[in-house]
């Protein structure tokens, strides 16, 4: 076995134990309260997992994204769910890339600790939707702060962050060459901005994901809170979409993982009519297939963690593997739900909690039609179609 291997097999057996301290049980009744899973978040804090990626010299592991994609995978094939804290794992890479050594030294080892939570993206908006460019919010500068306008939407965790990653639009649309400039980005302190210009309004959604719209009302931060250059904000935000959709498809493959497992279990448990129900081809070939697509996919997800770490384009690749991802684990779940029947959406198996928590991933964080645009585009050479 390589160092990694072993370092994987090893984070498996200690993500798989921490899962099975919180079962379904747990998750449960955490989604029927809608609340934050507090104590498996610092279970996973506390061990050091969410700050797998972080260098080594600002307190991480300075485990490369292959692994930290394992350890996602891990907590969803064992039955957690990772959406409460990913977060924590990259959003940091936004201040790693691009902040100055300063802004690094100051937040990387309490995010690295867990004393720190950056678990806040705030990109999305209402009106812009995907069209990330148009978006209204504006950050203007004034002598030493900048004083933030405008609304955000889905920015999950919010409450359960101290550190939001903000992106607005520093330079009015009108005034710069393309819309992709003029965008800047900044590492909010949200401890000193809650209540002071900052509201956050929980948004009650299908799953428990913690998910919030923010508002901002004259909200001034340090204009020491902008991360790298005023105007490039663009670029450092689309410079961290591929690790974050490489995790995000782990997620999934743990997903699908998880319900063939449970689906495969109960088709060969089940009896009706005299014999176990996996021996008809109609409960067995579905699971069959679900277990090849998301198998499949789940080389896809190495390829495109290898080129990125290998420092190689890996665009297509990343994009290829959260739509195969995505959909191979909706397919399992399908899979998984028909084999269980009736017994599918009772509370008590969490097929019917992980079927409608591992439907979002066709959405968020992109939506497959942007990720089939992206492909056409950019890998086929086909005409931009937005
Ligand atoms: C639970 C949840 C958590 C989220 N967390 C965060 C977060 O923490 N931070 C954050 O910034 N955002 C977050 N998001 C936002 C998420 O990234 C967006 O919802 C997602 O990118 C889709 O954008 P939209 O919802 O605005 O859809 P829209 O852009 O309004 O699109 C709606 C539909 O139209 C399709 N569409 C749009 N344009 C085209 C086109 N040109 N061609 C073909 N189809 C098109 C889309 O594919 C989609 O299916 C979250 C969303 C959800 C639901």
């Amino acid at each position: 076995m390589t160092d990694h291997a072993e370092t994987i097999a090893q984070l498996r057996d200690t993500v798989q134990r921490v899962c099975e301290d919180y079962p379904g049980e747990y998750w449960r009744e955490k989604d029927r309260e809608r609340a934050y899973p507090t104590e498996f978040v610092r279970a996973l804090t506390e061990l050091g997992l969410l700050s797998a990626l972080i260098p080594e010299e600002y307190g991480g592991s300075g485990l490369p994204l292959s692994v930290g994609a394992e350890i996602l995978k891990a907590i969803h094939e064992f039955g957690g769910n990772a959406g409460a804290c990913h977060a924590q794992m990259y959003t940091m890479g936004t201040v790693l890339r691009h902040g100055s050594e300063a802004q690094k030294k100051q937040y990387l080892p309490g995010i690295a600790r867990g004393d720190l939570r950056l678990q806040a993206f705030g990109v999305t908006e209402p009106t812009a939707g995907t069209d990330t460019t148009n978006i209204s919010t504006v950050a203007v500068r004034k002598g030493d702060t900048y004083v933030v306008n405008g609304q955000k939407v889905w920015t999950s965790r919010a409450e359960h962050s101290d550190l939001m990653v903000l992106l607005a639009r520093t330079t009015p649309k009108d005034q710069v060459k393309k819309r992709s400039e003029g965008l800047s980005v900044f590492l909010v302190d949200m401890r000193e901005t809650v209540g002071r210009g900052m509201t956050i309004k929980p948004i009650r959604t299908m799953i428990n994901h913690s998910t919030t719209e923010v508002f901002f009302d004259n909200m001034e931060i340090p204009a020491s809170s902008l991360i790298g250059e005023e105007g490039q904000g663009m670029k450092y935000i689309l410079s961290g979409m591929n690790a974050e959709r490489i995790l995000i498809a782990s997620e999934c493959i743990g997903d699908g993982r998880w319900f063939i497992k449970k689906a495969r279990d109960y088709a060969c448990e089940r009896k009706v009519f005299g014999r176990p129900i996996g021996q008809n081809q109609g409960i067995q070939f579905p699971i069959a297939r679900a277990y090849a697509e998301v198998e499949a996919a789940n080389l896809m997800v190495d390829k495109a963690a290898e080129l990125y770490e290998a420092g190689k384009p890996c665009g297509t690749e990343a994009n290829i593997s959260k739509l195969l991802a995505s959909e191979s684990a909706w397919h399992a779940a399908e899979a998984c739900m028909q084999t269980f029947g009736g017994f599918a959406v009772a509370e008590e198996y969490d097929i019917e909690r992980k079927f409608r928590e591992c439907r979002l991933y066709q959405i968020a964080p992109i939506s497959t039609n942007l990720i089939l645009s992206y492909v056409g585009e950019h890998q086929l050479g086909m005409p931009r179609s937005y």
